[in-house]
């Protein structure tokens, strides 16, 4: 499972264990996505590369199909030969020969939420220190309708902004972030959600919320909301929609067509005071700063460095696309007393 859906990937086979017989409530549904998350980021890195493969030769053979070919044929070159800076039990970086930048593309997707993680942890970090303020993920729900994918975002984007004009939403959050992530349900209905950062000023309870989401909207009350313990998991769990917003194998012709109708939508956005408080903010003069400390090591290194986790020597492997996930495989098959010690 590369694609990180709502109800329309319970019946995956590959997730038995959640499979449900009988149809579940939103409210399970929501609680089954988290747990659903968790098994995801179990799976090993050659399964979650040789899934980033197929999602990309499936958009490819769609874009084709709808006389696209200079999408498919960026699709083919994105990620095609990679060089990899390895001490051949540990990859220290990797460097692909072309990125297409499509924006479900899973390559491009995973840089471009690093990106944003990049971006908005320090400021998130900073923000919390100033106010008295506790992070919450917040996903708002909205019904079904029939309706086109853009009318389904913009719907429930309108319901949000009137969301934020109210005055209990003033009273307890301080602003935050939000992303959009949308699916297809069996029924061929566009499923579309909100999953927001916000900064809590004061504790609630979640009934009235659920009353406010539904003046917002008209006809909705479920959301889901949970504490978030640590910020940059929390911003991890919330930028990965900007990079799989949608379950692309489920995914047709029809639908590509539709999403490049969408050009300039926004999938990633700032609201309320965090929103300002991003304007003016300035992490450091040095961007590496901003980066994770193994990040910013990482971009330093050249063939011949010591790697960071062994200090074995690094060197520059040269491979194909079909050939990286292998290598992931003889990576987690070696044995872990060979390992040497992990970098402190
Ligand atoms: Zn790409
Ligand atoms: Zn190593």
């Amino acid at each position: 499972m590369n694609q990180f859906t709502l109800s329309t990937s319970l019946t995956e086979p590959s997730l038995s264990p959640l499979k449900s017989q009988s149809k579940p409530s939103a409210h399970t549904y929501l609680d089954n996505r988290v747990t659903k998350s968790q098994i995801e980021n179990k799976r090993t890195r050659s399964q979650r590369a040789r899934e980033r493969l197929q999602t990309k030769e499936h958009l490819s053979r769609l874009a084709v199909g709808i006389y696209e070919g200079e999408l498919a044929d960026k699709l083919e070159r994105c990620h095609s030969r990679l060089s990899v800076l390895t001490c051949g039990r540990h990859i220290a970086r990797i460097i692909p020969n072309f990125t297409c930048e499509f924006r479900l593309c899973p390559d491009c997707g995973r840089r471009r939420s690093r990106k944003l993680q990049n971006k908005y942890l320090p400021a998130m970090t900073e923000f919390m220190l100033h106010n008295r303020v506790t992070p919450v993920h917040l996903v708002l729900t909205q019904t079904h309708r029939a309706e086109t994918r853009k009318q389904s975002i913009k719907r429930i984007r309108d319901a949000f902004t009137k969301l934020q004009r109210r005055v209990f939403w003033n009273e307890h959050f301080k602003g935050g972030t939000w992303s959009l992530e949308f699916t297809k349900g069996k029924d061929g209905l566009h499923h579309t959600h909100l999953h927001i950062i916000g900064f809590r000023r004061k504790f609630f309870g979640i009934e009235l919320l659920r009353g406010e989401w539904l003046a917002a909207t008209g006809d909705s009350h479920v959301l889901h909301l949970k504490q978030i313990k640590d910020i940059a998991t929390g911003l991890q769990e919330v930028v990965k929609y900007v990079s799989k917003p949608l379950d692309i194998r489920r995914f047709g012709a029809e639908d590509l067509r539709e999403f490049l109708g969408l050009k300039n939508m926004r999938m990633f956005g700032t609201f309320g005071e965090f929103r300002d408080f991003c304007k003016g903010f300035e992490p450091s003069d040095n961007e590496g700063a901003a980066m994770s400390e193994v990040e910013s090591l990482a971009r330093d290194l050249v063939e011949g460095c010591a790697c960071p986790q062994c200090s074995a020597p690094l060197f520059d492997l040269r491979l194909s696309k079909n050939e990286l996930p292998q290598f992931y495989e003889q990576i987690e098959s070696s044995p872990p007393d060979k390992v040497g010690t992990r970098w402190n």
